[in-house]
């Protein structure tokens, strides 16, 4: 007989006795507050996946040899609910988390679990707690899924029991300004073969001392290179994409093709599909270097590069350093002040419309 799998109609609800504050928005930094409750949904092998629970925010109880805190046997997503002009509340294309959650999840031996049903249980915890979904454009509540191994066992094999659990943060915009990036020519974040197209907690560890350093140079974020040619693959924790006069002449949107090394991003997607949509000029997923950047820019064929991510929807970049130099990337010639690029603008625009539901859409789902 098959196993229980996750199922919505079984979830029970502890509700907190202490509802906190809903914080203003200019207390709203990104990843710091979370809501009153979270979801927790217990595996094991012998039993399968047992009853939803909503309980009230707050610490874990682990077994110190799971392993989740030896083996790094986690992973996550990122994705947000928001709120439309009236009041209702949408999550924007939630399914493509779920897959991308199930398809890391297999990478590291976590069990399988039932999309669909997991959603629901989302879409609850957020009915449950919808008090802190913000109102203004912009604003947002961020929803973190996270999938860990709970087996306390140091010996080597998979992870006969697990948990998911997710829990809630309002967050305000992420980067209200134009990024500087530093290429890194030293370190990589992912390579062919390895797990860089997985969204493991193990990806994010290594990457935080060569983020710190730049950040104490000044720098927002990394622009991560891979191999002699520095393929240029993402920025940070975005997709990064370049609208430029490529070197055929022709205007063209164009990013990292998924080719195992990048996060496939739920933003990356979209902004994709939208400029497809336009038919305007060309869209290509496929590899650029930094040389060919240098020689763009050279040539004033550079005309934007954005970073693409669910915290920030985009952003502008206005300056690289590589090798030691420094390139400023043209954001809006014609307004200095700009935080945006006229391309990014549009494109950013026309995605939030979209998520809070101003443009009717079916990525667009209601909690
Ligand atoms: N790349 C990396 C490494 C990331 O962590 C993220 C954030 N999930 C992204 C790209 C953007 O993905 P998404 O658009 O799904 O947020």
């Amino acid at each position: 007989m098959a196993l229980p799998n996750i199922d919505a109609s079984k979830l029970t609800k502890t509700l907190t006795t202490h509802p906190k504050e809903v914080k203003g928005q200019k207390d709203m930094v990104f990843g710091k507050n979370f809501t009153d409750h979270m979801l927790c949904i217990k595996y094991t092998e012998e039993g399968g996946w047992g009853a939803p629970e909503i309980k009230p925010y707050g610490p874990l109880e682990i077994d110190p040899a799971s392993f989740a805190l030896n083996y790094s046997v986690q992973t996550f997503e990122g994705m947000k609910a928001y709120r439309s002009a009236n009041g209702t509340v949408n999550l924007f294309r939630p399914q493509k988390n779920m897959q991308r959650l199930s398809t890391s999840s297999r990478r590291i031996m976590l069990p399988e679990f039932d999309q669909e049903q997991f959603l629901q249980c989302i879409k609850e915890l957020v009915r449950v707690d919808e008090r802190f979904v913000p109102s203004d454009y912009g604003y947002s509540l961020y929803i973190r899924p996270n999938f860990i191994g709970t087996e306390g066992n140091l010996n080597l094999q998979y992870s006969r029991e697990a948990m998911l659990y997710v829990y809630l943060s309002p967050v305000g915009p992420y980067f209200p300004r134009t990024v500087k990036l530093h290429a890194n020519t030293k370190e990589v974040r992912a390579w062919p073969g390895g797990v860089g197209n997985y969204k493991l907690g193990g990806n994010y560890a290594p990457a935080l001392r060569p983020a710190m350093e730049v950040v104490s140079k000044g720098y927002d974020q990394i622009l991560w290179l891979l191999g002699d040619d520095h393929y240029v693959t993402e920025v940070g924790t975005m997709n990064f994409f370049i609208y430029w006069i490529n070197s055929d002449g022709e205007k063209e949107l164009v990013t990292a093709p998924l080719d195992g090394i990048i996060l496939p991003g739920v933003t990356r997607d979209s902004l994709l599909e939208l400029a497809r949509k336009w038919g305007e000029f060309k869209v290509s997923e496929r590899k650029v270097t930094m040389p060919e950047i240098l020689v763009a820019l050279e040539e004033n064929r550079m005309l934007e590069a954005f970073g693409a991510g669910t915290a920030c929807v985009v952003c502008s970049v206005s300056e690289v350093l590589y090798n030691d130099k420094t390139y400023q990337i043209p954001v809006d010639p014609s307004n200095p002040n700009a935080v945006f690029g006229p391309m990014t603008m549009r494109l950013r625009k026309e995605l939030l419309d979209i998520q809070y539901a101003k443009t009717p859409s079916p990525w667009s789902v209601p909690i």
